[in-house]
């Protein structure tokens, strides 16, 4: 069920208080629009309307999709520390709740950035597997791999047998765009079924570079 609360914000440029809907938890079935809003950046983002200023509110958020079987737990978070210790504190709600026996056959998954939030949606939506993509983002970045450090890329659309990804690199403050054939994406993703990479979860998962780069170094996650 998709639940909303009202809070008043102060907008830390200009003083005035504004009026929020917070959501805390976001079902597709419940409402399309809601789910435009969020893939549009509006949901949970504060917006001042006398100074314009904008910020996401530092509310947690799940998005869940019972048709596609996925549940993304969203923590805005930008300290690894914290990220961390959030990641174990769902993992251990959750045992301890015995929701997980509910969610057979689920992928789980838990972002701490609201673009990585909106990417894992449009991947699934796209019909594909955020692990296999994950690695094909690794091969992208690898080409360059001395700016690597400094690009994150993300999944953009897969149209007409081509996956298309964009490349930020902040260091020459530019965007790249990236083709992939789906070709490609098919032979990863069978050689990840093959070494034994699920295509559901057993509980929450990070699924990301780190998590993509163990993949490839020998761990079935
Ligand atoms: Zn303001």
């Amino acid at each position: 069920m998709s639940l909303n609360s009202k809070r008043e914000v102060q907008c830390p440029r200009c003083s005035q208080f504004t009026e929020v809907t917070v959501w805390d938890s976001v079902t597709v079935r419940d409402s399309a629009d809601l789910k435009r809003d969020l893939l549009s950046g509006k949901i949970n983002m504060f917006r001042c309307p006398s100074c314009s200023y904008s910020a996401l509110m530092p509310d947690p958020m799940l998005y869940h999709d019972e048709d596609r079987k996925l549940m993304i737990s969203f923590s805005p978070c930008a300290d690894d520390d914290v990220k961390r210790r959030l990641y174990e504190n769902v993992v251990k709600t959750s045992e301890k709740s015995g929701e997980l026996k509910k969610l057979e056959g689920y992928n789980l998954r838990f972002v701490t950035d609201y673009n990585e939030l909106l990417e894992k949606i449009l991947i699934f939506d796209n019909d594909l597997s955020d692990k296999t993509v994950e690695v094909i983002k690794l091969m992208i970045l690898s080409q360059d791999a001395d700016k690597a450090d400094n690009r994150v890329c993300r999944f953009g659309k897969c149209e007409n047998g081509v996956m298309e990804f964009m490349i930020y690199d902040s260091k020459e403050a530019m965007t790249y765009t990236s083709s992939v054939p789906s070709e490609t994406y098919d032979a990863v993703n069978a050689g990840l079924r093959e070494s034994g990479v699920k295509p559901y979860s057993f509980g929450w998962e990070i699924v990301d570079a780190s998590y993509a780069a163990r993949l490839l170094t020998g761990f079935n996650g």
